[in-house]
């Protein structure tokens, strides 16, 4: 027996993938299940010049029962849908969605990990392929499910999360895609992101791009504060992206009867709370991570700071909800599974 490998997130690649491909004229092939292999693409394709892509992460959990669950599909068909035509790409039928989906996890069942924190990560990614170098939605395009075995997305953990406030770059504006889930919204994210590594922090807290005073979201993550007793999260507002943790949080916190509240936060709100001593916890939500929470907020090295508890009520208590749905360990009351056989 060789030890455990550290999956980590994203190193690691299922064997098998499912693929399809649509044009304008004949609309979409039937899916195939091969193996994982390079794509071919033409030099001028859509993707590579327009960056006319976008994707889906999810996860596949083997729970303690030995059953395997598929969470919220049905949340990112849509969503998937919903990408797609922002950014002109044929949206893909919820049915060929969910099939490819169930087929993409069913076929790596072998690579799906089992330890605590462990899942199978898909990808269902859309993009334009056509060579063609005018400026218009692509005439072609290609649907796949790639699956990487993760185990935690932080190196770290999920806590102790150190937050720098971005004030110049902005993931998204207002108008543009920052609630589709689109590649591109990523390379505009890169700089900043790397920028706080290099001073200390472990993401940034995205801003309105137009004053930088209104929270969105962290990193790649939802946010959600504890002001007193009451959950407080930024209302979408059309580039912030609709998390699927995101809404699992705000139904659970709803059916526990915890106040909660969808609205504008300035980060001024933020500072002033944490002053007061009203700032209770604070933590990012993501399928990737589930719930992070965060340790501090700071303006800039050494500037203004909020430095709050690490994994307070709220989050535990989400993370165990939610963790405890996704393997099995309580019922499904809420729908969010698919069993996959
Ligand atoms: C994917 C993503 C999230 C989290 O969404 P989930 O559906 O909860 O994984 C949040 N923000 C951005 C920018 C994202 O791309």
């Amino acid at each position: 027996m060789t030890t455990k490998k550290n999956l980590g997130f994203g190193k690691y690649f299922s064997p098998r993938m499912v693929q399809t491909t649509w044009t304008l004229a004949k609309g979409w092939a039937p899916l195939e299940i091969t193996d994982v292999a390079p794509i071919a693409l033409h030099p001028a394709a859509s993707v590579l010049q327009y960056s006319q892509t976008i994707f889906e992460g999810m996860k596949a959990f083997r729970g303690e029962d030995g059953k395997i669950r598929l969470f919220r599909a049905d949340f990112n068909a849509a969503r998937f849908q919903k990408s797609a035509s922002r950014v002109c790409l044929p949206e893909v039928p919820k049915d060929i969605f969910l099939k490819a989906t169930y087929d993409a996890v069913s076929t790596n069942r072998d690579s799906i990990p089992s330890d605590e924190g462990e899942a199978l990560y898909l990808r269902p990614t859309l993009m334009g392929t056509e060579g063609f170098l005018g400026v218009r939605p692509s005439h072609e395009a290609m649907f796949f499910v790639i699956c990487s075995p993760v185990g935690n997305y932080y190196e770290k953990g999920q806590s102790g999360l150190k937050i720098l406030v971005e004030t110049e770059d902005s993931r998204a504006a207002l108008g543009g895609i920052g609630d589709a889930k689109a590649g591109a919204n990523y390379a505009a994210s890169l700089r900043a992101a790397e920028r706080a590594k290099s001073k200390g922090f472990d993401q940034v807290l995205w801003m309105d791009s137009a004053t930088h005073q209104w929270i969105e979201e962290v990193g790649t993550m939802n946010i959600f504060f504890r002001i007193g007793d009451t959950v407080v999260t930024p209302a979408l507002n059309g580039s912030i992206l609709n998390g699927a943790t995101r809404t699992c949080v705000l139904e659970i916190l709803r059916d526990k009867g915890i106040r909660v509240e969808e609205r504008p936060v300035s980060i001024e709100e933020i500072f002033t709370a944490s002053e007061n001593g009203q700032l209770k916890e604070a933590f990012g939500t993501g399928t990737a991570a589930v719930i992070s929470s965060v340790q501090e907020f700071a303006l800039s090295s050494g500037g203004r700071r909020a430095v709050l508890p690490d994994n307070g009520e709220i989050a535990t208590a989400m993370r165990k909800t939610i963790l405890d749905i996704q393997y099995g360990r309580t019922a499904d009351k809420f729908g969010w599974c698919t069993i996959v056989n």
